[in-house]
């Protein structure tokens, strides 16, 4: 029989718990800066206007279905194991550059996931498998929340290694090049290349090439999580630089990449792991073998990804016109963002509310970690009906020029 009194209750989703008791509150001077996506200036989810005409033409039809329908060669067979061709091809070319080495060398893999979520599960189950250097990820502290499980539910265990100083709400470099020195050679680095989840801080290049340099020398494997192209400076290639920077040095790495946040396609699923080889004579046999075992984990956890995410997205990509209209939405929703961080810095320091509020503009992408202390998140919540992650990380897009007020009144309450 089956063994229920041994099944212990699992604590709910802190972030989804959140955001039903968000839904559930009447105040209606409520605020919701607790999720990670886009958001309009009137609150409002924000279908790109790229993906509305790539999919819609001009009026919404009332499913995903009449969209499919209204193209006679449209249909609802499966896609290849590794996903929409058309989709895949092109994420590559998004993430490493058209003219990457590594493309140009074929000594590159890639497979459609689910999401973000689904492409670092797809990496972390290969390594379960295949990876034979010292079997620990190192995930920043903090990182996002679903990091340690996803590696733990495979049974890679995790470390940390320090990413958030306190003191200046910026990076701790130093304290992060002495764990990566001090961890045992060759261990898993997960490494978020730009917009870091929850803190919004990033290594400048020079630092990415010193870490570079460290990760090298002590055999290290990166694995890169990158949910944000685009979304962070409002400009690809340079919130890819990190990832193509570690290719020009010959890394061997793996990539998740989401298109959740920067095509606003989040419940749709699209998203992308890819792998590269180092550069040698035979690589392109080497990521022949990996390609080969990724088809099998894929196979047997998901067989094939879904369709009408990557068919969105892939229209964009292949359509040199809607693609220039697509950079223009992040650019729209970026610098949304980062107009939002002034305005929320201006007014707070306006008020005099104690403590520097600088960071709030020097980090970047969704999120801000604020430095507000648990205690003032939960009165935060209770009195100004304000919700946020309990660590003080706000969304930035949650704010608008209707609320950022009156969230600066009451961050300044607070903190009196
Ligand atoms: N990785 C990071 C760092 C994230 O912040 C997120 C989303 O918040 C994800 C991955 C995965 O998102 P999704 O599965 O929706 O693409």
């Amino acid at each position: 029989s089956f063994p229920a009194d041994q099944v212990p209750q699992a604590p709910e989703d802190p972030l989804f718990f959140l955001m039903r008791t968000y839904r559930a509150d009447e105040s209606p001077n409520k605020v919701d800066l607790g999720i990670g996506a886009y958001r309009d200036d009137d609150a409002k989810p924000w279908v790109l206007p790229v993906v509305k005409k790539s999919t819609y033409d001009s009026a919404p039809p009332a499913s995903a279905d009449e969209v499919l329908r209204s193209d006679p060669n449209l249909n609802h067979e499966y896609l290849p194991i590794a996903g929409l061709a058309s989709f895949t091809s092109k994420a590559a070319e998004l993430i490493l550059g058209s003219d990457s080495p590594a493309l140009a060398e074929e000594r590159t893999t890639s497979f459609q996931t689910i999401s973000g979520t689904g492409a670092v599960h797809l990496g972390a189950a290969f390594l379960a498998k295949f990876y034979r250097g010292n079997r620990t990820v190192y995930l920043p502290d903090p990182t996002w929340a679903n990091h340690k499980q996803i590696f733990g539910n495979v049974g890679i265990p995790s470390a940390t290694y320090p990413y958030f100083d306190k003191s200046t709400k910026g990076l701790d470099f130093e304290g992060m090049k002495a764990a990566l020195s001090a961890a045992p050679e060759a261990s898993i680095i997960l490494l978020h290349p730009c917009a870091h989840n929850p803190t919004g801080v990033d290594p400048t290049l020079d630092q990415w090439k010193e870490l570079a340099d460290l990760v090298k020398q002590k055999k290290h494997f990166p694995f890169f999580d990158c949910a944000y192209q685009g979304f962070a400076s409002g400009d690809l290639d340079k919130d890819a630089a990190a990832i193509r920077y570690f290719v020009a040095q010959g890394f061997e790495m793996l990539i998740a990449q989401s298109f959740a946040k920067n095509f606003g396609l989040y419940g749709e699923r699209a998203g992308c792991f890819h792998a590269v080889t180092a550069p040698h004579a035979d690589a392109t046999s080497t990521i022949g073998r990996i390609s080969s075992q990724l088809a099998i984990v894929q196979r047997s956890e998901i067989s094939n990804p879904p369709i009408y995410g990557a068919r969105v997205a892939s229209t964009v990509l292949n359509d040199v016109a809607l693609f220039s209209e697509w950079t223009e939405n992040l650019k729209t929703m970026s610098g949304r963002i980062i107009a939002m961080r002034k305005d929320l810095r201006e007014k707070l320091e306006a008020l005099g509310t104690p403590g520097t509020w600088n960071h709030i503009t020097d980090q970047i992408g969704m999120f801000s970690y604020t430095g507000l202390s648990e205690e003032q998140v939960l009165k935060l919540r209770s009195d100004a009906h304000i919700y946020m992650t309990k660590n003080g990380r706000i969304s930035m897009a949650g704010l608008n020029t209707k609320n950022v007020n009156y969230v600066a009144k009451a961050f300044d309450k607070v903190n009196g």
